[in-house]
């Protein structure tokens, strides 16, 4: 009954903070592509909770793997090796080519661990004076929200009244070679960057530009970190939006995806020579690799070694796009993405982003707008064509509805 939802809706606003602004739909349960709120409603979603639910929900696999680990151990903190970090570590780690694997929790603190490595790196390896160190990032980035994350954000309301502000970083524009150039010296020790950004609207940079980053890093002895916590794992049609462009980061940063929207996973991924810059008592986290993330963590690694996903990724995107395609002359501004993932700039005399989504949950859909009159589709790489023709469908009602 609608009292029900209106009543729990209450309850959340009256109880948490308003750091977020939700749709007006009560999720009850989750299966696959689908959720239904709790008047039974099914709705399907093409958000997946910012591409953490790439698998859909509650996939069988991954549900089981977390099940037959809550029934053994769940968390012995990292004062004590466990038997499920080991393999998941090397399973991580050779999906991604690398040595070794540091395994955090959330996003944000996966980016944290990976500056730290940089500063690091910087001081001991590329042998930066000490307190010197510098970073550059990208224009429109988004990497989670501490205050040195925030430090770097260039919206102004990720950081109005947040500061004093971490120093040590370089905001240069993304996609722009010469500009990035022109930022560094002697003091850079990384360029931090999103593949594809994600927040921004699903900003694919012009082809060659992760490469040319490639080559400047290695001219002058700079980490090149690719935060692919909403890119990577099988979204774009590859298992790092990096290989698109067959560019290797030194580090990757992986996060949502990795824990199959079950619990929060994230990881930094690189080589012996960097990462071996880390020692005991210099960084940690209480559930950084506990053994329920880690079995998490195990399943979707197994999923994505065979191609599958992404193959299917690939596949289903092209179909995306192409309906997307058929939508041209109906008030759409651009339309990007790679993969299973589009961002689509909706004309603002037509109707914001938020109207859209609003729009589009009454057709039992969900989406969530981003900056303005931006929506961005993301749903879970188990959608069938079909379901992709009744997005695409309930997206033409919307757009044409006066
Ligand atoms: N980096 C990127 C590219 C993201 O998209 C996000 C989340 O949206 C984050 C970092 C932060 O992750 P978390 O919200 O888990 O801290």
């Amino acid at each position: 009954d609608l009292q029900r939802s209106a009543e729990l809706i209450s309850l959340t606003e009256r109880s948490t903070a308003h750091n977020y602004h939700p749709l007006p739909v009560v999720i009850s349960e989750g299966d696959g592509s689908w959720v239904t709120d709790v008047d039974g409603r099914r709705y399907l979603d093409c958000l997946a909770a910012y591409s953490a639910v790439n698998f859909g929900h509650r996939h069988p696999r991954i549900v089981d793997a977390v099940r037959a680990q809550l029934e053994r151990v769940t968390l012995t903190s990292r004062a004590f090796h466990h038997d499920v970090l080991g393999p998941f570590a090397r399973e991580l780690a050779d999906l991604a080519g690398k040595d070794l694997v540091l395994p955090m929790n959330t996003g944000a603190e996966a980016v944290e661990t990976a500056l730290k490595v940089a500063r690091k790196w910087g001081y001991e390896v590329k042998g930066v004076p000490e307190d010197q160190a510098t970073i550059v990032v990208m224009d429109g980035n988004f990497h989670g929200r501490t205050i040195s994350i925030v430090s770097f954000s260039t919206d102004p309301v990720a950081r109005t009244n947040f500061g004093p502000f971490t120093p040590g970083f370089r905001v240069v524009e993304y996609g722009n070679p010469p500009a990035l150039a022109d930022a560094i010296d002697d003091t850079t020790v990384a360029v931090l960057i999103e593949p594809i950004q994600g927040e921004a609207g699903v900003v694919v940079p012009p082809a060659g530009y992760l490469s040319q980053v490639r080559q400047l890093c290695d001219a002058r002895q700079m980490l090149f970190i690719a935060d692919e916590i909403q890119s990577g794992l099988g979204r774009t049609g590859t298992t790092f939006a990096c290989e698109h462009e067959d560019v290797v980061p030194d580090l990757y940063i992986l996060g949502k995806a990795l824990g199959g929207g079950i619990v929060p996973v994230s990881a930094v991924i690189g080589d012996a020579d960097v990462l071996g810059v880390i020692h005991p008592g210099e960084h940690g986290s209480t559930f950084g690799g506990n053994p329920l993330a880690c079995a998490a963590g195990r399943a979707v690694v197994d999923m994505l070694t065979t191609g599958d996903w992404q193959r299917t990724a690939t596949e289903l995107g092209q179909h995306l796009f192409e309906g997307l395609g058929r939508l041209a002359d109906k008030g759409m501004i651009d339309v990007r993405g790679r993969g299973l993932w589009a961002g689509i700039d909706i004309d603002p005399d037509l109707m914001t982003g938020r109207a859209a989504c609003e729009a589009l949950l009454a057709e039992g859909i969900l989406a969530k707008d981003t900056h303005g009159s931006t929506i961005r589709l993301a749903p879970p790489l188990v959608i069938t064509p079909e379901e992709i023709d009744m997005v695409i469908d309930a997206l033409s009602r919307v757009l044409t509805a006066k």
